[in-house]
């Protein structure tokens, strides 16, 4: 199968992650695309391919030559819930002329709102219909993997053992953590995920979140004086004690911040819920401090117990572990170098399964898969990037 027939196939089945459902898929429909890779990994020869009760599918390439590491390569199967996975209806553009794609439902692709398209003439796109998304991310991973393992196949290429993953749940962050490891003892892995092919990616942020509780004094407004804690202006002024330029509107690259994600206030009791995130673990921790004493400011001012701050940490930048073993960024620079292609390092904005992975002892870098602006109805693929990333994973796969 053609890697466009492959990618056109699997975005038109709804995969929808859902993230009030608590269980694990927390949809049942993800079990569609499960089943459907399961029997064509199964008639390309991975005959032990399987989907697990947890709706992660596994299989394994056995070798055929000797001297070769144990790779892994995983993609995602489900898509955001927030916007529509279902009923997507794929528009293959050949030969994009460089102007405005107009999508439908009053939806446009437009150059000057995306700039990155202008480097895009005469590449063949795919996009959505204008109302929902496309699901590039990630079925262009799965398609990018299963495209890369078949030439490898039918043209009988050497190559070591390949396992390969494709997993539920990644973009509620629930679908990993039930990931079965015994399943997959590979020397390292790369997760094929989402964005412009040239981006290699090996750390992410680390992530912590804070919750806040305000206490104040509520009275009656007309008796209020030199008596009333306005919880909620307190709530605000305890934002203010924090650095401006800290939000994420006026951050980028490897800048961290603290974002304020709800807040809630009457005058008797506020709370906010911010998250805190760094590649950078030692300035992490001083922003944690910045909570600690804007905290204590507050309760200096209006009164012990006014204020209390819950810092809990999630995830870690899985750099600190990959620098142990550079085996895996090794093999990935040297393939793009092979194949002449630009690569730059992007630090991750976010967490990814890979960072899970690493530290559940599976260094797991990111392989971008051509695929952007995701997670809306302006999301897109380009076709040649698609390809070449099928160039780089089949290099990385077979080359010593
Ligand atoms: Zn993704």
């Amino acid at each position: 199968m053609k890697l466009l027939e492959r990618f056109l196939k699997y975005v038109k089945i709804n995969t929808m992650s859902d993230d009030n459902s608590g269980l694990t898929p927390s949809t049942q429909n993800q079990w569609d695309l499960a089943h459907i890779l399961v029997d064509e990994l199964k008639t390309l020869g991975l005959s032990d391919a399987f989907v697990n009760d947890k709706c992660t599918v596994f299989a394994t390439l056995p070798k055929n030559d000797d001297g070769f590491e144990t790779i892994g390569l995983l993609a995602h199967m489900d898509t955001i819930p927030e916007v529509s996975g279902k009923n997507v209806d794929p528009k293959v553009i050949d030969n994009y002329d460089g102007g405005i794609i107009d999508l439908g439902h009053g939806a446009f692709l437009n150059p000057d709102e995306f700039p990155i398209l202008k480097t895009k003439v005469s590449h063949q796109l795919v996009t959505t219909s204008g109302n929902t998304v496309l699901g590039a991310d990630d079925k262009a991973g799965i398609a990018i993997i299963m495209t890369a393992l078949e030439d490898i196949i039918t043209n009988n290429i050497k190559h070591g053992e390949i396992k390969v993953a494709f997993t539920p749940d990644e973009e509620i962050g629930t679908g990993i953590m039930s990931f079965d490891t015994s399943k997959f003892k590979v020397d390292y892995a790369y997760t094929v995920d989402g964005g412009d092919f040239r981006e290699f990616s090996y750390e992410n942020f680390n992530a912590s979140s804070a919750k806040v509780t305000i206490k104040g004094f509520e009275i009656h407004p007309g008796g209020a004086k030199n008596k009333m804690i306005n919880a909620s202006k307190v709530a605000m002024e305890f934002d203010s004690l924090l650095p401006v330029q800290m939000a994420p509107e006026y951050t980028d690259r490897y800048d961290g911040f603290n974002h304020l994600t709800s807040i809630k206030g009457e005058t008797g009791h506020a709370s906010m819920h911010y998250i805190l995130r760094n590649h950078d673990l030692t300035i992490l921790n001083r922003q944690k401090n910045d909570f600690i004493n804007a905290m204590n400011f507050i309760n200096a001012k209006y009164g012990a117990g006014t204020c209390i701050v819950e810092l809990e940490d999630s995830y870690r930048n899985m750099r600190e572990v990959i620098e142990k073993d550079m085996r895996s960024v090794n093999k990935a620079l040297a393939a793009y170098k092979k194949l002449g292609l630009e690569v730059n390092i992007d630090p991750i904005r976010g967490g990814t399964d890979g960072a899970r992975l690493t530290f559940m002892g599976i260094n797991t870098p990111n392989l971008a898969t051509g695929g952007y602006n995701c997670h809306g109805i302006h999301e897109y693929a380009d076709m040649y990037e698609m390809e070449k990333m099928v160039e780089v994973v089949k290099t990385i796969l077979t080359d010593k």
